[in-house]
């Protein structure tokens, strides 16, 4: 079973949130502070994390950098106004979703599943996908440009395998959202901008001539060679 880090310092939300990962089939671990939250990290290895941006020891956002140095574990932010979403996403710290208060459980719960779901690869999917010198191994969840290999958080690699695996297909970014996120659920339809252009970045500053996802006017994006 999946376990899952709650780091959230409302104890009635972490219990409530306990609970209901637990009717779900998931095993729940509780943190209430940031420095508990990284001690459990590291002794229990979470399948994913739920992570309050508002702790009292700590800032969440220090707390993610700190997971990211280390590891790409699944971490859903949860914050408590939706203007701090914006500004998540603009910091590019590879949160695999985010969540605003106040939300429903059963809401928190579907996210859960998805972020999981997206992370797994179906056995009947090929093992590696190919566009020009872009690989991706399924597999092993990596990517790479000619010989240097592509670094992609979570969600940039989901976005960027599901364009490559349907090339002649122009995806819209409420498509594409729903494919990284799990679908219905309220989005943001620019975060699929802002994951899509750090995707061309890392691409360019491995290959500065080479885009592998072409915007398709009035539509959204679709997998391609230009130069
Ligand atoms: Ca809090």
């Amino acid at each position: 079973m999946h376990k899952i880090l709650i780091i959230e310092d409302e104890e009635n939300l972490n219990k409530i949130l306990q609970d209901y990962l637990r009717h779900n089939g998931f095993t729940p671990i509780s943190a209430l502070t940031g420095s508990e939250g990284l001690q459990l990290w590291q002794q229990e290895k979470p399948d994913l994390i739920l992570l309050d941006l508002n702790l009292p020891d700590m800032d969440g956002l220090d707390l993610l950098r700190e997971l990211r140095r280390k590891e790409q574990v699944p971490v859903i932010m949860i914050t408590a106004r939706i203007e701090e979403v914006d500004r998540l996403i603009g910091l590019e710290l590879g949160a695999d979703d985010y969540i605003t208060k106040p939300f429903s459980p059963r809401e928190v719960v579907a996210r859960v599943k998805a972020v999981l779901r997206r992370l797994s690869r179906p056995a009947s999917q090929p093992e590696t996908l190919k566009l020009g010198n872009l690989q991706i191994d399924l597999r092993g969840h990596t990517a790479s440009v000619g010989s240097k290999s592509l670094d992609l958080t979570p969600a940039e690699f989901q976005l960027l395998a599901q364009l490559i695996a349907e090339p002649d297909r122009a995806f819209s970014r409420l498509e594409l959202l729903e494919y990284t996120q799990g679908g219905r659920f309220e989005g943001y339809e620019r975060t699929i901008d802002i994951h899509i252009k750090n995707i061309r970045q890392k691409i360019r500053a491995i290959d500065p001539g080479a885009n592998f996802i072409l915007t398709v006017f009035g539509v959204g994006y679709k997998a391609g060679l230009v130069k």
